[in-house]
């Protein structure tokens, strides 16, 4: 495999091109979001024989038969999180990394959690060399990192069969996990906004295909 960490004005200019497809025809509204895509060279993620798939709205293969997510996806869920600066998020299935670049530029500080070691030894590797330092971890998300609990919002990238509720106790109060939950072929994306110590105000919002949260609280 040949990555390469350069820039130039050809992925600059397609990372634009992907950009305004995400606001003019798939409605991506939140202009922070947009920016933040703008700036993360997707195709560091792609080895170089696939550059020119980098910048297309679709997800990628990653190897372990896993998927760099769709950048419409990925704006979307960002898009319900609404990061603040300083939030503390976990994200759940670091895969590439790709998502979490997206969320420690929006001044997040990022929890993440991989189950595969070479997925989680690569996304460390890349996100290194490009600058980015979110927590990683080893191990299985669907139980959340409860030491490190309570986190301001909670984005899972991977279809679950049901919200686990170890996750939705790590939030904190006023918090909002964003997770896709259905069968293995298609999940309703799902916002839970905690309201209280005890209640939680669900919404279901659009169909999505994800790979499977795959876990003790999970497939
Ligand atoms: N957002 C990521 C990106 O942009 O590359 C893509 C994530 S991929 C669609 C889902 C990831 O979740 C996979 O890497 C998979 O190995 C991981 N995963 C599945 N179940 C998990 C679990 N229980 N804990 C942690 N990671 C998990």
């Amino acid at each position: 495999m040949a990555y390469k960490f350069v820039d130039n004005y050809r992925e600059k200019g397609a990372r634009k091109k992907l950009v305004a497809e995400l606001r003019d025809v798939k409605k991506i509204e939140d202009k922070q979001v947009l920016d933040a895509i703008e700036r993360v060279p997707r195709h560091f993620f792609f080895d170089e024989t696939f550059w020119t798939q980098a910048y297309k709205d679709i997800a990628f293969p990653i190897g372990e038969g896993q998927t760099i997510s769709q950048p419409y996806t990925v704006a979307y869920q960002t898009q319900l999180l609404h990061i603040h600066k300083g939030d503390k998020v976990l994200e759940i299935g670091t895969g590439s990394g790709y998502q979490t670049c997206i969320l420690l530029e929006l001044g997040a500080t990022v929890y993440t959690i991989e189950r595969q070691d070479k997925l989680f030894e690569r996304a460390k590797l890349f996100l290194g060399k490009m600058g980015y330092q979110p927590n990683f971890f080893l191990g299985d998300g669907s139980r959340g990192i409860p030491e490190h609990a309570p986190y301001d919002k909670i984005l899972v990238t991977a279809g679950a069969p049901f919200v686990p509720e170890t996750l939705l106790k790590q939030l904190k109060i006023g918090g909002t996990c964003v997770i896709p939950v259905g069968d293995e072929k298609t999940q309703k994306m799902m916002t839970i906004l905690r309201v209280s110590e005890t209640d939680y105000e669900r919404i279901e919002l659009d169909t999505f295909r994800f790979v499977p949260l795959v876990g003790d609280q999970a497939w």
